[in-house]
Protein backbone atom coordinates (compact mmCIF):
# COMPACT_ATOMS: atom_id res chain seq x y z
CA UNK A 1 0.00 0.00 0.00
CA UNK A 2 1.07 3.14 -0.40
CA UNK A 3 1.48 6.25 1.59
CA UNK A 4 0.44 8.49 -0.80
CA UNK A 5 -1.48 9.87 -4.04
CA UNK A 6 -0.67 12.93 -5.17
CA UNK A 7 -3.37 15.01 -7.90
CA UNK A 8 -1.48 17.42 -9.59
CA UNK A 9 2.05 18.35 -10.05
CA UNK A 10 2.13 22.40 -10.62
CA UNK A 11 4.01 24.01 -7.90
CA UNK A 12 1.96 22.81 -5.18
CA UNK A 13 2.25 18.94 -6.22
CA UNK A 14 5.74 19.57 -6.74
CA UNK A 15 6.72 21.18 -3.55
CA UNK A 16 4.05 18.08 -1.63
CA UNK A 17 6.62 15.79 -3.47
CA UNK A 18 9.37 16.99 -2.27
CA UNK A 19 8.14 17.06 1.45
CA UNK A 20 6.82 13.22 0.88
CA UNK A 21 10.72 12.17 -0.47
CA UNK A 22 12.12 14.25 2.59
CA UNK A 23 10.39 12.11 4.79
CA UNK A 24 10.71 8.70 2.79
CA UNK A 25 7.43 8.41 2.05
CA UNK A 26 6.32 6.15 -0.90
CA UNK A 27 3.84 7.96 -3.26
CA UNK A 28 2.37 8.50 -6.83
CA UNK A 29 1.43 11.53 -8.91
CA UNK A 30 -1.57 12.04 -11.47
CA UNK A 31 -0.99 14.95 -13.98
CA UNK A 32 -2.70 15.49 -16.97
CA UNK A 33 -2.04 18.51 -18.19
CA UNK A 34 -5.27 20.45 -17.94
CA UNK A 35 -4.24 23.79 -16.02
CA UNK A 36 -1.23 25.45 -16.74
CA UNK A 37 -1.25 28.17 -14.20
CA UNK A 38 2.49 27.06 -12.67
CA UNK A 39 4.18 26.92 -16.32
CA UNK A 40 3.59 30.31 -17.82
CA UNK A 41 4.10 31.75 -14.10
CA UNK A 42 6.43 34.14 -14.81
CA UNK A 43 7.77 32.79 -11.96
CA UNK A 44 8.75 36.04 -10.06
CA UNK A 45 9.47 36.17 -6.14
CA UNK A 46 9.12 39.79 -5.28
CA UNK A 47 7.91 40.46 -1.62
CA UNK A 48 6.55 44.15 -2.25
CA UNK A 49 3.03 44.66 -3.32
CA UNK A 50 3.91 47.51 -6.45
CA UNK A 51 1.18 49.05 -6.68
CA UNK A 52 0.34 50.11 -3.51
CA UNK A 53 3.82 49.77 -1.43
CA UNK A 54 2.76 47.36 0.84
CA UNK A 55 4.51 43.99 1.97
CA UNK A 56 3.08 40.89 0.31
CA UNK A 57 0.95 38.42 2.59
CA UNK A 58 4.29 36.90 4.61
CA UNK A 59 6.74 37.28 2.11
CA UNK A 60 9.56 38.00 3.91
CA UNK A 61 9.13 34.58 5.70
CA UNK A 62 8.56 32.46 2.88
CA UNK A 63 11.07 33.62 0.95
CA UNK A 64 13.73 32.51 3.53
CA UNK A 65 11.96 29.07 3.19
CA UNK A 66 11.13 29.02 -0.53
CA UNK A 67 14.45 30.25 -2.12
CA UNK A 68 16.61 27.51 -0.37
CA UNK A 69 13.84 25.09 -1.58
CA UNK A 70 14.75 26.07 -5.11
CA UNK A 71 18.54 26.25 -4.49
CA UNK A 72 18.36 22.60 -3.17
CA UNK A 73 16.28 21.62 -6.34
CA UNK A 74 18.91 23.20 -8.68
CA UNK A 75 21.55 21.06 -6.85
CA UNK A 76 19.37 17.69 -7.34
CA UNK A 77 17.91 18.60 -10.85
CA UNK A 78 21.38 19.99 -11.77
CA UNK A 79 20.17 22.87 -13.96
CA UNK A 80 20.02 26.56 -12.87
CA UNK A 81 16.52 27.76 -11.46
CA UNK A 82 17.01 30.87 -9.89
CA UNK A 83 17.51 33.98 -11.44
CA UNK A 84 18.39 37.16 -9.36
CA UNK A 85 17.32 40.48 -10.64
CA UNK A 86 15.68 43.45 -9.46
CA UNK A 87 12.75 45.23 -10.65
CA UNK A 88 12.66 48.90 -11.30
CA UNK A 89 9.35 50.64 -10.80
CA UNK A 90 8.52 53.20 -12.92
CA UNK A 91 6.93 56.06 -10.71
CA UNK A 92 3.88 58.08 -12.40
CA UNK A 93 4.10 61.30 -10.33
CA UNK A 94 6.27 63.28 -7.96
CA UNK A 95 3.65 61.70 -5.24
CA UNK A 96 4.54 57.98 -6.12
CA UNK A 97 7.90 58.79 -5.38
CA UNK A 98 7.05 60.51 -1.97
CA UNK A 99 5.02 57.24 -1.17
CA UNK A 100 8.38 55.16 -2.13
CA UNK A 101 10.04 57.13 0.92
CA UNK A 102 7.19 56.85 3.34
CA UNK A 103 7.47 53.14 2.47
CA UNK A 104 11.35 52.52 3.02
CA UNK A 105 10.23 53.76 6.66
CA UNK A 106 7.92 50.32 7.31
CA UNK A 107 10.03 47.63 8.66
CA UNK A 108 8.80 45.25 6.79
CA UNK A 109 9.84 47.00 3.53
CA UNK A 110 12.77 49.12 4.39
CA UNK A 111 15.44 45.70 3.51
CA UNK A 112 13.83 45.44 0.25
CA UNK A 113 13.69 48.71 -1.54
CA UNK A 114 16.34 51.07 -2.42
CA UNK A 115 16.35 54.44 -0.93
CA UNK A 116 18.18 56.38 -3.93
CA UNK A 117 15.59 57.26 -6.62
CA UNK A 118 17.10 55.89 -10.16
CA UNK A 119 17.38 57.87 -12.64
CA UNK A 120 16.39 56.30 -16.64
CA UNK A 121 18.98 56.15 -18.99
CA UNK A 122 16.74 54.58 -21.73
CA UNK A 123 16.05 56.58 -24.53
CA UNK A 124 12.90 53.99 -25.49
CA UNK A 125 11.82 53.65 -22.06
CA UNK A 126 9.34 56.19 -21.29
CA UNK A 127 10.18 57.27 -17.13
CA UNK A 128 10.26 60.89 -16.61
CA UNK A 129 9.54 60.48 -13.00
CA UNK A 130 12.41 57.84 -12.38
CA UNK A 131 12.11 54.47 -11.28
CA UNK A 132 12.60 52.99 -7.74
CA UNK A 133 14.40 50.05 -7.41
CA UNK A 134 13.18 46.84 -5.38
CA UNK A 135 15.78 44.69 -4.00
CA UNK A 136 16.11 40.72 -3.52
CA UNK A 137 14.12 40.29 -6.28
CA UNK A 138 14.16 37.38 -9.16
CA UNK A 139 12.35 34.20 -10.53
CA UNK A 140 12.36 30.77 -10.86
CA UNK A 141 12.26 29.17 -14.10
CA UNK A 142 9.02 27.19 -13.81
CA UNK A 143 9.36 25.64 -17.50
CA UNK A 144 12.51 23.97 -16.63
CA UNK A 145 11.67 23.61 -12.76
CA UNK A 146 8.49 21.18 -13.59
CA UNK A 147 10.06 19.60 -17.05
CA UNK A 148 12.52 18.36 -15.10
CA UNK A 149 11.18 17.37 -11.63
CA UNK A 150 8.65 15.40 -13.77
CA UNK A 151 11.41 13.68 -15.35
CA UNK A 152 12.95 13.05 -11.94
CA UNK A 153 9.54 11.57 -10.60
CA UNK A 154 8.91 9.16 -13.09
CA UNK A 155 12.55 7.67 -13.71
CA UNK A 156 12.00 7.16 -10.04
CA UNK A 157 8.22 5.36 -10.43
CA UNK A 158 6.24 8.00 -8.79
CA UNK A 159 4.61 9.55 -11.76
CA UNK A 160 1.53 8.89 -14.15
CA UNK A 161 0.89 11.52 -16.51
CA UNK A 162 -2.58 10.56 -16.60
CA UNK A 163 -6.13 12.25 -15.60
CA UNK A 164 -7.36 11.03 -11.95
CA UNK A 165 -10.78 10.44 -12.40
CA UNK A 166 -12.66 11.53 -9.32
CA UNK A 167 -15.37 8.87 -9.99
CA UNK A 168 -13.59 5.96 -9.38
CA UNK A 169 -12.16 6.47 -6.12
CA UNK A 170 -13.17 4.13 -3.36
CA UNK A 171 -12.94 5.32 -0.38
CA UNK A 172 -12.70 2.51 2.95
CA UNK A 173 -11.93 2.41 6.50
CA UNK A 174 -8.28 3.34 6.99
CA UNK A 175 -7.15 4.07 3.61
CA UNK A 176 -8.32 4.59 -0.35
CA UNK A 177 -8.67 2.68 -3.80
CA UNK A 178 -8.11 4.13 -7.18
CA UNK A 179 -8.42 1.46 -9.74
CA UNK A 180 -5.58 -1.36 -8.48
CA UNK A 181 -3.76 1.32 -6.51
CA UNK A 182 -4.75 1.41 -2.53
CA UNK A 183 -3.45 4.46 -0.48
CA UNK A 184 -3.16 5.47 3.20
CA UNK A 185 -3.77 9.23 1.89
CA UNK A 186 -5.07 11.48 -0.89
CA UNK A 187 -3.31 15.07 -1.55
CA UNK A 188 -5.26 17.39 -4.10
CA UNK A 189 -3.31 19.93 -5.86
CA UNK A 190 -5.08 20.69 -8.60
CA UNK A 191 -5.15 24.62 -8.86
CA UNK A 192 -7.90 25.93 -10.45
CA UNK A 193 -8.70 22.37 -11.62
CA UNK A 194 -10.19 21.82 -8.12
CA UNK A 195 -14.00 23.27 -9.67
CA UNK A 196 -13.74 19.65 -10.91
CA UNK A 197 -13.04 17.51 -7.94
CA UNK A 198 -16.67 16.72 -5.80
CA UNK A 199 -14.78 16.26 -2.67
CA UNK A 200 -13.54 20.50 -2.24
CA UNK A 201 -15.65 21.88 -4.78
CA UNK A 202 -17.74 23.82 -2.20
CA UNK A 203 -14.31 25.91 -1.19
CA UNK A 204 -14.91 29.30 -2.70
CA UNK A 205 -11.56 29.39 -5.35
CA UNK A 206 -12.65 32.03 -7.96
CA UNK A 207 -9.90 31.80 -10.00
CA UNK A 208 -8.13 34.65 -11.88
CA UNK A 209 -7.10 34.14 -15.55
CA UNK A 210 -3.77 35.75 -16.59
CA UNK A 211 -2.15 36.34 -19.81
CA UNK A 212 1.51 37.16 -20.68
CA UNK A 213 2.57 38.64 -24.10
CA UNK A 214 6.03 37.64 -25.35
CA UNK A 215 7.52 40.62 -27.80
CA UNK A 216 10.73 40.94 -29.91
CA UNK A 217 12.34 44.48 -30.15
CA UNK A 218 15.60 45.15 -31.34
CA UNK A 219 16.12 48.57 -29.73
CA UNK A 220 14.21 47.84 -26.51
CA UNK A 221 17.90 46.76 -25.04
CA UNK A 222 16.26 46.65 -21.48
CA UNK A 223 18.37 44.50 -19.16
CA UNK A 224 16.00 45.16 -15.60
CA UNK A 225 12.24 44.44 -15.43
CA UNK A 226 10.18 47.18 -15.43
CA UNK A 227 6.82 47.20 -13.33
CA UNK A 228 4.30 49.84 -14.41
CA UNK A 229 0.97 49.16 -15.78
CA UNK A 230 2.49 46.41 -17.25
CA UNK A 231 5.45 44.25 -15.89
CA UNK A 232 8.27 44.41 -18.50
CA UNK A 233 10.52 41.57 -18.02
CA UNK A 234 13.81 40.85 -20.12
CA UNK A 235 14.61 36.98 -21.40
CA UNK A 236 18.06 37.42 -23.45
CA UNK A 237 17.80 37.63 -27.17
CA UNK A 238 15.93 40.75 -27.25
CA UNK A 239 12.58 38.83 -26.19
CA UNK A 240 10.82 40.32 -23.24
CA UNK A 241 7.83 39.18 -21.16
CA UNK A 242 4.88 41.55 -21.21
CA UNK A 243 1.67 41.09 -18.40
CA UNK A 244 0.11 39.89 -16.88
CA UNK A 245 -3.32 40.39 -17.06
CA UNK A 246 -6.12 39.83 -14.45
CA UNK A 247 -9.41 38.66 -14.99
CA UNK A 248 -11.88 37.08 -12.69
CA UNK A 249 -15.01 36.68 -15.41
CA UNK A 250 -13.16 34.44 -18.06
CA UNK A 251 -12.80 31.12 -16.83
CA UNK A 252 -11.40 29.50 -20.42
CA UNK A 253 -7.80 27.87 -20.95
CA UNK A 254 -6.86 29.84 -24.11
CA UNK A 255 -5.63 33.00 -24.96
CA UNK A 256 -7.83 36.05 -26.16
CA UNK A 257 -7.51 38.90 -29.07
CA UNK A 258 -8.86 41.40 -26.04
CA UNK A 259 -5.72 40.57 -23.40
CA UNK A 260 -3.10 41.05 -26.15
CA UNK A 261 -4.98 44.09 -27.41
CA UNK A 262 -4.40 45.47 -23.78
CA UNK A 263 -1.21 44.31 -23.41
CA UNK A 264 0.09 45.82 -26.53
CA UNK A 265 -1.53 49.16 -25.76
CA UNK A 266 -0.36 49.55 -22.07
CA UNK A 267 3.25 48.75 -23.53
CA UNK A 268 2.87 51.74 -25.78
CA UNK A 269 2.54 53.39 -23.06
CA UNK A 270 5.64 52.62 -21.85
CA UNK A 271 8.21 52.41 -24.34
CA UNK A 272 9.31 54.54 -27.30
CA UNK A 273 10.18 51.97 -29.63
CA UNK A 274 8.77 49.13 -32.23
CA UNK A 275 8.18 45.69 -31.58
CA UNK A 276 6.82 42.80 -32.50
CA UNK A 277 4.55 39.76 -30.25
CA UNK A 278 6.03 36.31 -31.12
CA UNK A 279 4.21 34.72 -28.30
CA UNK A 280 1.02 34.92 -25.85
CA UNK A 281 0.07 32.34 -22.98
CA UNK A 282 -2.46 32.27 -20.74
CA UNK A 283 -3.83 30.27 -17.07
CA UNK A 284 -6.43 30.43 -14.59
CA UNK A 285 -4.53 31.14 -10.73
CA UNK A 286 -5.79 29.69 -7.97
CA UNK A 287 -7.40 32.61 -6.03
CA UNK A 288 -9.70 32.48 -2.73
CA UNK A 289 -12.36 35.04 -1.95
CA UNK A 290 -9.91 35.99 1.26
CA UNK A 291 -6.64 35.76 -0.51
CA UNK A 292 -5.41 33.03 1.53
CA UNK A 293 -4.12 29.49 0.55
CA UNK A 294 -6.76 26.85 0.89
CA UNK A 295 -4.61 23.62 3.34
CA UNK A 296 -5.90 20.93 5.36
CA UNK A 297 -8.00 18.22 5.65
CA UNK A 298 -11.80 17.51 4.15
CA UNK A 299 -14.14 18.14 6.95
CA UNK A 300 -15.64 14.43 6.79
CA UNK A 301 -12.80 12.50 5.27
CA UNK A 302 -10.03 12.20 7.72
CA UNK A 303 -6.95 11.03 5.16
CA UNK A 304 -8.11 12.99 2.14
CA UNK A 305 -5.97 16.85 1.78
CA UNK A 306 -6.03 19.89 -0.37
CA UNK A 307 -3.11 21.96 -0.96
CA UNK A 308 -4.64 25.20 -3.20
CA UNK A 309 -5.47 28.49 -3.62
CA UNK A 310 -2.11 30.18 -3.84
CA UNK A 311 -3.47 32.89 -6.00
CA UNK A 312 -0.91 35.50 -7.93
CA UNK A 313 2.08 34.19 -5.46
CA UNK A 314 2.60 30.17 -5.93
CA UNK A 315 6.53 30.48 -6.08
CA UNK A 316 7.21 31.52 -2.46
CA UNK A 317 3.81 30.28 -0.70
CA UNK A 318 3.91 26.73 -2.19
CA UNK A 319 7.21 25.29 -0.53
CA UNK A 320 5.81 26.99 2.40
CA UNK A 321 2.08 25.29 2.35
CA UNK A 322 3.11 21.97 1.45
CA UNK A 323 5.52 22.25 4.22
CA UNK A 324 3.10 23.31 6.92
CA UNK A 325 0.37 20.96 5.23
CA UNK A 326 3.11 17.76 5.71
CA UNK A 327 4.14 18.95 9.11
CA UNK A 328 0.02 18.70 9.94
CA UNK A 329 -0.38 15.24 8.78
CA UNK A 330 2.62 13.48 9.65
CA UNK A 331 3.13 15.35 12.79
CA UNK A 332 0.40 16.71 13.96
CA UNK A 333 1.22 20.53 13.70
CA UNK A 334 -1.29 22.51 13.61
CA UNK A 335 -2.28 24.43 10.60
CA UNK A 336 -2.33 28.74 11.07
CA UNK A 337 -6.39 29.36 10.92
CA UNK A 338 -5.49 31.75 8.16
CA UNK A 339 -4.85 28.97 6.30
CA UNK A 340 -6.54 26.16 7.24
CA UNK A 341 -9.45 25.54 4.75
CA UNK A 342 -11.72 24.42 7.88
CA UNK A 343 -12.31 28.23 7.97
CA UNK A 344 -14.88 27.29 5.34
CA UNK A 345 -16.48 24.48 6.46
CA UNK A 346 -19.64 26.40 8.49
CA UNK A 347 -20.16 28.66 5.35
CA UNK A 348 -19.75 26.34 2.86
CA UNK A 349 -19.33 22.86 3.58
CA UNK A 350 -22.61 20.97 3.12
CA UNK A 351 -22.86 17.59 5.70
CA UNK A 352 -23.66 14.37 3.41
C1 LIG B 1 -0.11 34.59 -16.25
C2 LIG B 1 0.31 34.18 -14.86
C3 LIG B 1 1.45 34.70 -14.31
C4 LIG B 1 1.86 34.35 -13.03
N1 LIG B 1 3.03 34.85 -12.53
C5 LIG B 1 3.45 34.47 -11.31
C6 LIG B 1 4.70 34.93 -10.80
O1 LIG B 1 5.42 35.67 -11.48
N2 LIG B 1 5.09 34.54 -9.55
C7 LIG B 1 4.32 33.70 -8.78
O2 LIG B 1 4.71 33.38 -7.65
N3 LIG B 1 3.14 33.22 -9.26
C8 LIG B 1 2.69 33.59 -10.48
N4 LIG B 1 1.50 33.12 -10.96
C9 LIG B 1 0.67 32.29 -10.06
C10 LIG B 1 1.17 30.87 -10.01
O3 LIG B 1 1.24 30.41 -11.31
C11 LIG B 1 0.21 30.01 -9.17
O4 LIG B 1 0.09 30.52 -7.87
C12 LIG B 1 0.73 28.57 -9.06
O5 LIG B 1 1.26 28.14 -10.27
C13 LIG B 1 -0.35 27.60 -8.63
O6 LIG B 1 0.21 26.32 -8.57
P1 LIG B 1 -0.70 25.04 -8.32
O7 LIG B 1 0.20 23.87 -8.35
O8 LIG B 1 -1.56 25.26 -7.12
O9 LIG B 1 -1.72 25.01 -9.56
P2 LIG B 1 -1.45 24.65 -11.11
O10 LIG B 1 -0.22 25.25 -11.61
O11 LIG B 1 -2.73 24.96 -11.81
O12 LIG B 1 -1.20 23.08 -11.06
C14 LIG B 1 -2.24 22.15 -10.90
C15 LIG B 1 -1.89 20.92 -11.69
O13 LIG B 1 -2.88 19.90 -11.45
C16 LIG B 1 -3.16 19.26 -12.67
N5 LIG B 1 -4.51 18.66 -12.55
C17 LIG B 1 -5.68 19.31 -12.30
N6 LIG B 1 -6.70 18.42 -12.24
C18 LIG B 1 -6.16 17.19 -12.45
C19 LIG B 1 -6.71 15.86 -12.49
N7 LIG B 1 -8.01 15.59 -12.29
N8 LIG B 1 -5.87 14.82 -12.75
C20 LIG B 1 -4.54 15.04 -12.93
N9 LIG B 1 -3.97 16.28 -12.88
C21 LIG B 1 -4.77 17.34 -12.64
C22 LIG B 1 -3.05 20.38 -13.71
O14 LIG B 1 -2.82 19.88 -15.00
C23 LIG B 1 -1.87 21.19 -13.18
O15 LIG B 1 -0.64 20.77 -13.71
C24 LIG B 1 1.07 33.44 -12.26
C25 LIG B 1 -0.07 32.89 -12.82
C26 LIG B 1 -0.46 33.25 -14.12
C27 LIG B 1 -1.69 32.62 -14.70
Amino acid sequence: MLDYIVVGLGLSGLAISEGLINRKKSFLVFEDNSQSSSYVAGGIFNPVILKRFTPAWNAAEQMETALPFYRNLEQKLRVKLVHEWNIYRRFHSVEEQNDWFIALDKPKLSSFLDPEIQKNTNPNLKAEYSLGKVLKTGNVDTVKLLDNYRDYLNEKGHFENEHFDYSTLELNQGYIQYGDIQAKNIIFCEGFGLKKNPFFNYLPLRGNKGEYIVIHSEELQLDFAVKASVFIMPLGNDLYKVGATYDNKDKTPGVTAGSREKLVKELQKLIRCDFRVVDQVAGIRPAVSDRKPLVGTHPEISNMYCCNGFGSRGVLIAPNMAEALLKNIESDNSLHPEIDLQRFTKKHFKIN
